[in-house]
């Protein structure tokens, strides 16, 4: 049977909260009574989050499911991943770090049975340093001006997404993108509910601002020309009053004869245009960088192994055919695949297998 919930979980260096998560994220699912699937991805962690994962897959292979990635790809290309694996109707992404609290899952769920395709959310009283919380507010007032996405908190990752969503997402291969916002222009019935949200139950923030305003210029252009446009139009200004200044500078010159006060305004109002082209030349270099990165067609991500398990097979059969070269089959334990190619609907169905041969690559 397959699984109405899909719980997507990107994971990147998070030992510290993965055992508080598995705490309360699974009763507070198995308390909702309908069939689910919580969907890790590892994004290329360093630490034993790949352990604990594991651990925890062989604890519940049932509802488990574990895809590694071969490196660190990024927060939103693991959710990416994540959304190429799911088999539910509907399908949520959480942060590891417990900052959003999974007994909220339910309320979302309520949401969507509503026939709401896609459930934003916005955080309750913030638990984020107060630096972050201003550049947000900039930066959700800049793209509410730049683009037609309508989020009222972009930065909140724990939303529901219903199948048609995510499957026109699945069709998308940008290379830089901003899941939220990208599924947004997609939902033709979305809300938005509010959502507790706490400090992190371990570990740190993997963004440093640096990141943070990556994934920003990733939103802002990746939706929208708006920007450069702008910068069109400033252009234009300029010229036009530049012109006029001419003017009247050289009607003064005829006037009042050669004129010197004034040359610390000139340096002030030249650092300053100077500064602006600059500013206009790096934004247009991030749109050509965009361009680059989507002509060169690297794969997104790539999967270096899923770790799942195959419904309706006895434990411990093994295909020959899908095992071979595929390294040692696992000492006993609950049937498992540990597969690397493909879609889901392509993985070699009856297997235990452990060792990767072909990478997925995400396109
Ligand atoms: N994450 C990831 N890859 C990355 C950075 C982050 O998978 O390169 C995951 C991280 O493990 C967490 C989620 O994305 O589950 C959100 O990260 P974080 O809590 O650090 O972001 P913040 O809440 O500070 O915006
Ligand atoms: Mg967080």
């Amino acid at each position: 049977m397959s699984p109405q919930l899909s719980i997507i979980i990107p994971v990147y260096n998070e030992e510290d909260v993965l055992p508080k998560l598995f705490q309360r994220l699974y009763p507070a699912l198995d308390a909702l009574g309908r069939p689910y699937e919580i969907l890790f991805v590892n994004d290329g962690s360093r630490d034993r989050s790949a352990a604990l994962m594991r651990a925890q897959f062989e604890r519940r292979p049932d509802v488990t499911r574990v895809v590694l990635f071969a490196g660190n790809f990024g927060q939103h290309r693991a959710i990416l991943a994540g959304f190429a694996h799911a088999r539910g109707r509907y399908i949520i992404t959480l942060d590891a770090d417990l900052q959003n609290p999974p007994e909220d899952i339910g309320r979302i769920v309520a949401q969507m049975d509503a026939g709401h395709d896609y459930v934003g959310t916005i955080r309750r009283r913030r638990q984020d340093a107060i630096w972050r919380r201003w550049a947000s507010r900039l930066m959700n007032l800049l793209r509410e001006r730049t683009t037609r996405v309508r989020i009222t908190d972009q930065g909140c990752m724990f939303r529901g997404y219903a199948r048609v969503v995510v499957d026109a997402v699945n069709q998308c291969s940008e290379y830089n993108t901003f899941v939220p916002a990208l599924a947004y222009t997609f939902a033709m019935d979305p809300v938005e509910i509010l959502v507790g949200h706490e400090e992190r139950a371990g570990g740190r923030s993997k963004y440093s601002m640096l990141r943070l305003l990556r994934l920003n210029f990733d939103l802002m252009t990746g939706f929208s020309s708006v920007p450069v446009q702008l910068f069109s139009v400033f252009g234009i200004c300029v010229s036009l009053l530049s012109g006029v200044l001419f003017v009247l500078l050289m009607v003064r010159r005829l006037f009042l004869g050669a004129e010197v006060q004034g040359v610390f305004t000139l340096f002030a109002l030249a650092f300053m245009f100077i500064g602006t082209a600059l500013f206009g030349i790096g934004l247009v270099g991030e749109y050509v960088g965009r361009i680059y990165d989507e002509v060169r067609h690297r794969p997104r991500y790539i999967v270096g192994a899923v770790l799942e398990h195959t419904p309706g097979e006895p434990a411990g059969d093994t295909a020959p055919e899908a095992a071979a070269g595929q390294g040692a089959a696992p000492p006993s334990g609950p049937p498992t695949t540990l597969a690397s190619t493909g879609s889901p609907e392509q993985l070699p169905l009856p297997a235990i297998m452990y060792c990767a041969s072909q990478p997925e690559r995400g396109s």
